[in-house]
């Protein structure tokens, strides 16, 4: 690296990537993490006991400002970068430059003095971040910036630093700062992964279009209270949502009707329904759209095969109505199901319609649309991750494999309504065939599959309460999968996969609910993966 001579390690290549947790010592736990229109305070004991808020969390606007970074490594690099996203005029003082740093000197992004740090670097700069890997220079640094009150970040050390660098999610205007004091950067790491997934992607789009109305509704409404109001209504409301999903002429529609056009009258509140898959039954598997409108609905209509747990993502408020039909028994006809998501829409509510699996799989979503577009009511469709793929994926049975299958087949064996599958269509070498079926009917499907020319030894697996605590997984061929599944008493949900890829079941099952394997929580070992009881057995 250039320099002056090895001997130079003042400034050095940058401290240590990655800031270890310092030991909490007797401080307690404080983290602030706030956006701009949400604040949320942790650390306040059950008693009300409040610690110290050890940094006040602020919005520095630093567009023009002089910023100083006294080092040229990789952490030098990060933060550089960072000031220069915020507009700063970055000047970075150090012998040398990582590559990073070169561009961006050469970009004109930051100013490259090449010169070890003295205090006359400070002059009339705004803060300081001291990110050299010499440990005397940084507090060097950290003295000269207090006598001369220019805020000094030591990267790595908290104590000595004047202020910290929170985890950022940033999707401005709106902007998430969290921290832990330093004490925790994995923890502040994680609140951060948490906030990416659960901010919508256009979360950004939506602060900045409520901006540029401000003026408009400033306009219109002429007390606080007012203003307040329809600010609560636009973002609980249809328009917001529109604007999430990207429907911005929607969306503008809409505000200018009330706005303009309605002379401020709340329109009548708008019912809408969204049809969303809800997975397989892990809530792991929803998609981040279907957790947020299960979470904005009025009224959840759902299926048997929803899980408990992504019901609990519903609003307290919500009104939860089962519509399931379990095998043989039936809460409500799909007429009725129809009917009813027609009449909560045109009450004004927001119904989400929450089906297993994906909608458009089997799951009748299709009829439910229909029903809303020739009342001409609005809707959308959220896909979730169908059984197949779910199940095909925990159990570890890959439904492709190169010079195994080529090709996937999802089918419904409904034997009933005389609407029995064109099987011989369904019988191909080196093709993976999906069934969703009633547990009831494996042994029909396995002899109909044998009658219509697939071997008899062809692998079939039935993978029963895919993805959930409940899981079992039965590995067998057409010949016997009837018989196993049987003896060990699979009920419903399950799915049955044909093909050669069903075998490697044994191989590559990785998902064990149940923690480790037991024994007896199935009742044909033999058919268990296994990959699974070798694991536990010494
Ligand atoms: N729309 C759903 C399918 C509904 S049909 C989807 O896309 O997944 C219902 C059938 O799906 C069940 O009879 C069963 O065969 C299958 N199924 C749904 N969830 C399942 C699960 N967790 N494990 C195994 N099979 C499941």
């Amino acid at each position: 690296m250039p320099g002056r001579g090895t001997d130079v390690k003042r400034i050095g290549s940058g401290a240590a990537a990655g800031a270890a947790a310092r030991p909490a010592g007797a401080a307690r736990y404080a983290g602030v993490l706030w956006a701009q229109s949400l604040f949320l305070f942790f650390g306040a004991g059950a008693e009300g006991y409040r610690p110290l808020m050890q940094h006040l969390p602020v919005f520095l606007k630093l567009e023009g400002k002089p910023c100083l970074v006294v080092g040229g490594g990789a952490v030098a690099e990060r933060k550089a970068a960072l000031l220069a996203r915020a507009g700063a005029r970055v000047t970075v003082a150090a012998p040398g430059l990582t590559p990073g740093l070169r561009a961006l000197a050469d970009a004109r992004r930051i100013r490259h003095l090449a010169e070890d740090w003295h205090e006359r670097l400070l002059a009339s700069q705004r803060l300081v971040i001291a990110a050299t890997d010499d440990p005397a220079v940084n507090a060097a640094v950290a003295r000269a910036a207090e006598r001369r009150g220019v805020f000094c970040n030591v990267v790595d050390d908290g104590e000595a630093s004047g202020f910290i660098l929170p985890a950022i999610v940033d999707r401005s205007p709106v902007i998430v700062a969290i921290g832990t004091g330093g004490r925790a950067p994995v923890l502040a790491q994680r609140l951060k992964t948490a906030l990416e997934a659960w901010l919508p992607a256009r979360i950004g789009v939506l602060a900045e279009r409520a901006g540029r109305w401000r003026a408009l509704v400033a306009k219109r409404f002429a007390t606080v209270d007012e203003r307040r109001r329809f600010w609560q209504r636009f973002f609980d409301g249809p328009a917001a949502r529109h604007l999430l999903a990207g429907r911005e002429t929607e969306a503008e529609r809409m505000v200018r009707r009330e706005l303009v056009d309605g002379g401020g009258q709340p329109a009548e509140p708008a019912g809408e329904a969204w049809i969303v898959g809800a997975g397989p039954g892990d809530p792991g598997l929803l998609t981040l759209r279907a957790r947020q409108l299960i979470g904005t609905a009025d009224v959840v209509l759902y299926d048997r095969l929803v899980s408990r747990a992504v019901l609990d993502f519903a609003r307290k408020e919500a009104e939860l109505v089962p519509v399931g039909k379990a095998a043989g028994r039936q809460l409500a006809t799909q007429e009725a199901i129809n009917a009813l998501l027609v009449h909560y829409v045109r009450a004004g509510k927001r119904v989400c319609r929450l089906k297993g699996g994906d909608p458009f799989v089997f799951g009748r979503g299709g009829e439910e649309a229909r029903a809303l577009a020739e009342a001409g009511l609005p809707y959308e469709v959220v896909p979730g991750v169908t059984a197949a793929l779910g199940c095909a994926a925990y159990a570890g049975i890959p439904l492709t494999m190169r010079g195994m299958s080529g090709a996937v087949t999802f089918a419904t064996a409904r034997l009933d309504a005389g609407a029995s599958p064109d099987w011989s269509a369904l019988v191909r070498a080196r093709h993976t065939l999906v069934l969703y079926m009633s547990a009831g009917s494996v042994e029909a499907t396995a002899s109909a599959l044998v009658a219509h020319g697939a071997a008899a030894d062809t692998p079939a697996a039935i993978v029963e309460n895919g993805t959930t605590s409940r899981q079992r997984v039965l590995v067998a061929t057409l010949a016997d999968v009837a018989e196993r599944a049987r003896a060990a008493g699979i009920g419903s949900p399950a799915l049955m996969i044909v093909g050669p890829t069903a075998a490697l079941a044994a191989e590559l099952a990785w998902f064990s609910p149940a923690g480790p394997w037991q024994g007896d929580a199935f009742q044909d070992p033999d058919s268990l993966a296994p990959a699974r009881a070798a694991a536990t057995t010494p």
